[in-house]
């Protein structure tokens, strides 16, 4: 093919690719524009996920009459003029990209009046042919229709997420911005439905509380430094409020919501210790640093920044969030660790035995001092008992031994040596209870025990539309979940399977491991939920089991179809074979 020029509207329509990835980028181009024109309440109307219809109007300083068509050609901005000023930007938008690049991949009415002006005017943008622009009496402030996106791009539509997960994401990304904009109302209704509003007071704590409910915000931690000319303020979560991912934590560098993997770290690596692995903070944090010494025109959609002086930056940000974490937890104590001697041995035995309430108390016989060396507690009533249930396929018949650091159980089989994972164990007996009753039940729901007093479970408004998507696969499960207002849920009743656990808890750890853009097939997120129910169900490591508890535990994964792994794919348990220990021991093989 010989060499030539793309013609215009591919060239826009190719451009237009870097801006308007999803539905979404089209709510925040126009969001940003409302507060780049200092509106004081904006309103978001979205429909479809963001496909039908996307409309947001503010009450912001509007555009002249004389301007508007050039509003929507591409580098037409009024916010940039040379290109000295690109290190110089305080505003959101300086590309003169947004409005041009959306009306050619869609149907866009953009009406506008400037307070300077009697009367408004509007023009239509469809698929990057420009109307007329037309005069309308309308108040001041600028009202822009997006439908139809993409409608003449139909293998782009073809890419584009199921409507659910789009309505997520743009909660969370207007959340942003409301966070960052707590002078600002902003009210964003999707499909009718009211699922953001904040009140522009100006109160970041009451943003915070509106967007993660009051609970959640009372207890985040306030960080308020100033290390030269970086400023970083804004809210972490204090230790025990974790998450079991990164999503939660969010950055802001000048008011921009910003992704920068190097700023999360420093935010992780101020944690550390403080947190479980796998366990991550919340967090919103606020930085404040020279115009000159951040470089926002890195990516067209404007997510990502550059430092100047990155190290500072990283620094600066860990050590405020430091800080803020000493001043509000108590220093704990002494971190013992402890040594393993044989002198120790037989004591340590001592102080692990006899576990309160536990009928069998654990004692271990009269061995000779070498023999105390090992670090298997043994429960003596259980030594002689065999497992008499004929295992099923795959799981070889195991003699219960103890457990041991509280987290293992040690069994022995016909082959050698088993170490049990007792957390992983458990999930996988829980998740194929479950998984059984459910097929047993047919279409049914399963039975489910009511709660003698309903729990109520306030949510965020991203987690609360999760449980949404979910509720009649969660009441086929046994719970019995009313939804009160946009992200308040009243448990009435959970599955008999979980009768005794927490049902707060059971609800909050559906929500929180979703990942951003999982679209699962109804039966595997019905496998995914149950199998997510049972890890936050399921015993921790850590956690001290009766002999009952260990006996049965060994027991009932015995019976499971796949004891060999928990239902994320984890080992439940390590086999040292006899084959294996004679080897190390030297008493076979190389020697
Ligand atoms: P940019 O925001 O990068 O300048 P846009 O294409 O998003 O580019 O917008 C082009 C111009 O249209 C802006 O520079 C601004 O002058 C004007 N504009 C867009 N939206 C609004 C609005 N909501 N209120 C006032 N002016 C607006
Ligand atoms: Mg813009």
């Amino acid at each position: 093919m010989p060499i030539q020029l793309l013609p215009p509207e591919v060239a826009s329509q190719i451009a237009a690719g870097e801006v308007v990835e999803r539905p979404a980028s089209v709510v925040k181009e126009l969001l940003e524009n409302s507060l780049d024109a200092a509106a004081s309440h904006i309103v978001i109307n979205v429909e479809g996920g963001g496909q039908r219809l996307v409309e947001v109007s503010d009450d912001g300083n509007g555009i002249l009459e004389g301007e508007i068509a050039m509003a929507v050609e591409r580098h037409g901005t009024s916010k940039l003029t040379s290109a000295e000023d690109l290190f110089q930007i305080s505003t959101l938008g300086f590309r003169g990209e947004a409005l041009a690049s959306i009306g050619s991949v869609s149907r866009m009415t953009l009406t506008s009046r400037s307070p300077d002006s009697e009367v408004g005017a509007s023009i239509r943008v469809e698929g990057g042919a420009l109307g007329p622009v037309q005069r309308i009496g309308v108040p001041v402030g600028t009202v822009v229709q997006v439908e139809d996106l993409f409608y003449n791009l139909p293998a782009r539509r073809k890419f584009l997420k199921r409507e659910t997960t789009e309505r997520r994401v743009i909660d969370e990304m207007v959340t942003r911005y409301a966070l960052s904009y707590p002078g600002v109302r902003i009210h964003l209704r999707q499909d009718g439905r009211i699922s953001l509003q904040t009140g522009g007071k100006g109160d970041r704590r009451e943003v915070l509380a509106s967007l993660y409910g009051f609970e959640i915000a009372r207890q985040m931690l306030e960080v308020l430094a100033l290390e030269d000319d970086l400023g970083i303020h804004g809210f972490i979560s204090p230790p025990s409020l974790t998450r079991s991912n990164r999503r939660e934590i969010v950055l802001f560098v000048n008011s921009r919501p910003v992704q920068d993997i190097t700023l999360v770290t420093a935010v992780l690596k101020a944690y550390h210790t403080y947190l479980m692995t796998g366990r991550y903070p919340m967090a919103v944090l606020f930085l404040e640093i020279p115009l000159g010494e951040v470089d926002v025109n890195v990516h067209p959609t404007k997510a990502e920044v550059r430092f100047r002086d990155p190290d500072k930056v990283f620094t600066g940000l860990q050590r405020a969030v430091r800080r803020a974490l000493l001043a509000h937890t108590p220093v704990s104590g002494f971190n013992v660790q402890m040594r393993w001697s044989p002198d120790q041995a037989s004591s340590m035995f001592q102080s692990t035995s006899g576990f309160p309430g536990d009928p069998l108390s654990f004692s271990h016989e009269n061995k000779s001092s070498e023999e105390n060396q090992s670090a298997v507690v043994i429960p003596s009533g259980l030594r002689p008992q065999q497992i008499t249930q004929p295992p099923s396929l795959g799981t070889p018949i195991l003699r219960l031994v103890g457990q041991i650091a509280s987290t293992y159980l040690v069994a022995e089989g016909p082959d050698g040596l088993y170490l049990i994972d007792q957390h992983a164990a458990h999930e996988r007996v829980l998740y194929e209870k479950f998984m059984s009753q459910r097929t047993a039940a047919g279409k049914s729901p399963l039975p489910s025990q009511a709660l003698l007093q309903p729990v109520t479970i306030e949510l965020t408004i991203a987690s609360a539309r999760l449980i949404e998507e979910q509720l009649r696969l969660l009441s086929d499960l046994g719970f019995e979940i009313d939804q009160f207002g946009r992200s308040t849920f009243l448990v009435r009743a959970i599955p008999e399977l979980l009768a005794g656990r927490d049902p707060a808890q059971a609800l909050r750890v559906l929500v929180e491991d979703f990942e951003e853009d999982e679209t699962p097939l109804q039966n595997e997120a019905e496998a995914r939920i149950v199998a997510r129910i049972c890890k936050r169900l399921a015993v921790k490591a850590g956690q001290a089991l009766s002999a009952e508890e260990q006996y049965a535990l060994v027991h009932d994964l015995e019976a499971c179809q796949q004891p060999r792994n928990c239902p994320h794919g984890r080992p439940t348990m390590i086999h040292l074979s006899v084959d294996l220990l004679e080897r190390q021991f030297g008493r076979r093989g190389a020697r």
